[in-house]
């Protein structure tokens, strides 16, 4: 079967890496099963095919970096296995689900339930507070306004903001927006977090701050995080990284002196 001699040909990360970076539960369930995927855009120069036969598996409770050059079809793939986009060809199971085949409206509440989604660039409201923006996936849910907002406070004091809540997004740091958009994701307590290039927009330090809050988010909510950097040592802190080529994922291994050197 393709998936088992693809597995044997790639070098597994954990091995080249030191005993002190993140371990992972190999036993934990599957959430995400992805079969023969294939992609292929119409556009006006003609067909364009990202991913060919492109199988991927991950386990709950694992960290993933997707790494690839720009173009190779990363957002896509984070696209489709979150349902904002549909594969040509293949299965897709995320988070128990096959969503593959879900009509645009199970779709979105696929995705109010299951899928915390983290940008480059914020995308926060700009005439709302940061709280107002948190409590907002809750509201899309009917939840009560002094309800939402209450529970929209208790995540800002989360991500390290408890007195931004009053602030528009055009009066918070780069660093402080992209906490607010990790608050909004996580708000509805998502088994998944896809996060694309979430540190891509911000000097080194603030991204180191904002990949640990990520890291420990991610511990404490028992998530699922999938993220596409293009930071070799963010990766490296990663219980996987892959690289996207060609249409197709590999493993990537990295070599012990990216990972001592990744901080
Ligand atoms: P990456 O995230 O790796 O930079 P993307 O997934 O954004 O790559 O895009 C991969 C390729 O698919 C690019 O060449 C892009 O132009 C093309 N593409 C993305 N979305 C569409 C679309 N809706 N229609 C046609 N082509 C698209």
């Amino acid at each position: 079967m393709m998936q088992t001699s693809r597995a044997a040909a790639h070098t597994d990360l954990r091995t080249a890496r030191t005993p002190e970076l993140r371990e992972h539960d190999d036993t934990q369930p599957l959430l995400i099963q992805v079969n023969g995927l294939e992609k292929t855009y119409t556009t006006a120069r003609g067909a364009l095919t990202l991913f060919r036969d492109l199988d991927l598996q991950i386990q709950t409770g694992e960290m993933v970096a997707i790494l690839g050059q720009s173009g190779a079809g990363k957002s896509t793939l984070l696209h489709i296995l979150g349902a904002l986009d549909a594969p040509t060809a293949g299965t897709v199971y995320c988070a128990s689900t096959n969503v593959s085949k879900l009509s645009q409206r199970d779709a979105a509440a696929f995705r109010n339930r299951e899928i915390g989604y983290v940008w480059q660039f914020h995308y926060l409201l700009p005439e709302f507070t940061a709280l107002e923006n948190v409590a907002m996936p809750l509201l899309a849910r009917n939840m009560k306004k002094r309800e939402a907002l209450g529970v929209a406070a208790n995540w800002l004091k989360e991500v390290g903001l408890e007195d931004r809540g009053e602030h528009r997004p055009g009066e918070l740091s780069g660093g402080e927006q992209q906490r607010v958009a990790l608050a909004r994701a996580l708000v509805n307590h998502p088994r998944l977090l896809l996060a694309d290039e979430p540190t891509g927009d911000l000097d080194e330090t603030t991204a180191g701050k904002i990949f640990d809050l990520i890291e420990r988010l991610h511990e404490s909510h028992g998530l699922t995080s999938i993220l596409v950097t293009h930071n070799l040592d963010l990766a490296a802190r990663c219980t996987r990284a892959l690289r996207l080529e060609d249409g197709k994922l590999a493993t990537l291994a990295m070599s012990p002196q990216t990972v001592q050197n990744r901080n």
